[in-house]
């Protein structure tokens, strides 16, 4: 991930052009994955909507250090509905890891029950995704 920002130098204490540069050199078993849904200004309203695959998410292997390709699958989500100062937060989960696409579970408060994987891919306010590698 990248992002270009104006950084205040030590040296000179004049603005520069910078790059911010966040990288991962391992795959890890656990990859979550916090989504920023609001474009521009902290403030906006508006959040950007979000589709993502319950598969196929994959870690390119390291060259260098010979680590092999990692494929996740989502076990889980957070999802927000609302503004930055008022909301509501839900979450989806999977129960089990058979290939049965009704084996989801959806919590809102005290209220919980069964969910399919359509319906949590259906999630388009998801704020947090949860993946574990699968290989
Ligand atoms: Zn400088």
């Amino acid at each position: 991930m990248e992002q270009s920002l104006m950084w205040q130098c030590d040296a000179c204490g004049k603005e520069h052009d910078c790059v911010q540069k966040t990288s991962m050199l391992s795959p890890p078993q656990l990859l979550i994955i916090h989504l920023s849904r609001y474009p521009g200004s902290q403030l906006h309203n508006k959040k950007l909507v979000v589709t993502f695959p319950e598969r196929g998410l994959i870690f390119p292997s390291h060259q260098e250090r010979q680590e092999r390709t990692k494929e996740y699958q989502l076990y889980a989500l957070c999802d927000h509905k609302g503004s930055m100062s008022f909301g509501h937060y839900t979450a989806i989960c999977r129960t089990s890891w058979t290939d049965d696409a009704s084996n989801w579970m959806f919590f809102s408060d005290t209220m919980v029950k069964p969910y399919s994987l359509e319906e949590a891919l259906g999630h388009h306010t998801a704020h947090i995704l949860f993946y574990r590698a699968v290989n």
